[in-house]
């Protein structure tokens, strides 16, 4: 029907303006309304074009930039599942003959910058396929039906470059899916709606007989938000988790990424790997290559500890500013990131990778932990234990101050973190509750029963060390920096007096 719409309007237009000059009516008025609707929508469309193509540009195809599984760390079940669902495309005939529907849609979840974005493009290399890739974002538009559109010329382009290049197979990655797939409401957003239907309907017209195949790969980090539509069988009903890396696949991206730098002899990389807990790929791929900064910095043939360390700081907390803080502000600063050392060194002994006051992001100083080993499960008293942790910092300042500054803000909200899971998972003395059903009294009482109780032990285990705070301090003021070994020594040497 779109096909036949030019050549009914060049019909019918003509016909109208005759009919209206024949009855007397001032046709000028009509012809000048219809101009102006003719350029509007052909600015719309020509901006959804041209939005389209400088898409096409910046898009690699799979000759120009081969990319393996092998040259993304980690993520083994991931690719793993990935490679199953592959060989649905890979293994063709044997499918047909089986009489399996064709795989149309898989879906990559997991938080940023674990590497959705490379596995596609490992899909495609996997599958000698052509690679598309666009976001979600690129096909929302204020226009009504542009996003659309764009979906139409996204899946014709696939075909088309497919089809030139020799290739029976395309992939198209769309990253942040989230943004046209997400939930419809039946509300205002016609435009939405339009796009996510357009995509449906591309879906449904892949066919297992189609020749070029194409293959969808979506990727979000926000799973729980999308339409039930998109995640029926039939359409993106292959997901894959793509989490975090486990400190054996953080090692695993991080000597990808020390593969073209030249690295000291004394680095250890697994130390680095225990160290970036919680990191993702791409934070791990720029802890590389920020230790390579500061080695050119200081002029270093290859990265050094050091260089990766300072790395690791500027990763998790920013860069350093250069605040000037007064020398009671750096006093009390010093004070309160004992506190939370001394504290984290008495409930998990070994756990201090760093003290440091030196000003970074937001915070005056910092204690880097070094957790022994990846955990998904917590027990109550290893949560207890961040707790006092966490106020360890405005348990100190109270010891040396009488009172608390703003500097605890971060703490408490982590502390409070915690009471929250310690309730949602049934561990306090509520038992096992339904925590939406409670009401803000509730929550406050609880926490405030919890932290007080906390408190009061954090205090009592820290005035007990009220000396390696008086010693540690001039060290710390003095060096800026203590190392966890360094640290420790101080609490020995302490001890043993
Ligand atoms: P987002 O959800 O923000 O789009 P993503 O999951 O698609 O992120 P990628 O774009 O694939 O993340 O990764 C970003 C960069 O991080 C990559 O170019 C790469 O340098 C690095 N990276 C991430 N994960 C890995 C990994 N598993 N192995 C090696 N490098 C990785």
């Amino acid at each position: 029907m779109r096909k036949y719409m030019l050549e009914l309007t060049i019909g019918i237009v003509p016909v109208v303006l005759i009919f209206f000059m024949y009855i007397g009516e001032n046709v000028i008025p009509l012809v000048l309304f219809a101009a102006l609707g003719f350029i509007v929508f052909y600015a719309a469309r020509g901006r959804g074009k041209l939005a389209a193509t400088s898409m096409q540009r910046r898009r690699p195809a799979t000759s120009e930039t081969p990319f393996s599984f092998d040259q993304i760390g980690g993520q083994e079940r991931a690719k793993q599942e990935l490679i199953e669902a592959l060989d649905f495309l890979v293994r063709r005939e044997q499918m047909a003959k089986l009489g399996i529907r064709p795989l149309k849609g898989i879906l990559l979840a997991g938080p940023p910058g674990t590497g959705k974005t490379l596995l596609a493009k490992a899909a495609a290399h996997y599958t000698d396929s052509i690679y598309l890739a666009a976001s979600g974002s690129e096909f929302v538009e204020m226009y009504v039906g542009v996003g659309a559109g764009r979906i139409r010329d996204l899946f014709k382009e696939a075909r088309v470059k497919a089809q030139k290049s020799g290739k029976s197979s395309a992939v198209i990655f769309i990253d942040e899916i989230e943004v046209i797939g997400g939930k419809r409401d039946g509300g205002q957003q016609r435009e939405y709606d339009q796009t996510l239907n357009q995509l449906l309907t591309e879906m449904d017209g892949i066919h297992a007989d189609e020749a070029p195949r194409i293959l969808l790969i979506a990727a979000t980090n926000r799973k729980e938000m999308l339409d039930s539509a998109l995640l029926r069988p039939g359409r993106f009903d292959r997901h894959i988790e793509v989490d975090l890396p486990d400190r054996k696949g953080r090692l695993h991206i991080l000597n990808i990424h020390a593969g073209n730098k030249p690295i000291a002899e004394e680095v250890d990389l697994q130390r680095i790997a225990a160290e970036s807990y919680g990191f993702s790929g791409a934070q791990l791929e720029s802890v590389m290559n920020e230790a390579a900064i500061y080695a050119l910095r200081e002029e270093n043939e290859a990265i050094g500890e050091k260089h990766l360390s300072m790395a690791i700081d500027k990763v998790m907390m920013g860069e350093k500013t250069d605040r000037e803080a007064t020398r009671e502000e750096r006093e009390r600063v010093a004070l309160h990131e004992l506190g939370h050392a001394i504290m984290a060194e008495l409930v998990r002994p070994g756990s201090v990778s760093q003290v440091a006051l030196s000003p970074r992001g937001k915070a005056l100083g910092y204690v880097r932990h070094n957790p022994q080993q990846d955990q998904y499960l917590y027990t109550k008293p290893f949560l207890n234990g961040q707790i006092m942790i966490a106020l360890g910092g405005a348990a100190a300042e109270e010891m040396f101050y009488g009172g608390r500054s703003t500097g605890s803000r971060g703490d408490f909200e982590q502390a409070m973190s915690i009471v929250k899971t310690l309730v949602e998972s049934g561990l306090t003395e509520l038992g096992i509750i339904d925590a939406s059903m409670m009401t803000r009294e509730g929550w406050a009482a609880i926490t405030k029963s919890i932290l007080d109780d906390l408190m009061a032990q954090t205090k009592m285990m820290l005035e007990a060390r009220r000396p390696v705070f008086l010693s540690s301090l001039q060290t710390l003021l003095q060096e800026e920096t203590l190392s966890g070994e360094q640290f420790r020594q101080l609490i020995r040497s302490h001890s043993a007096a």
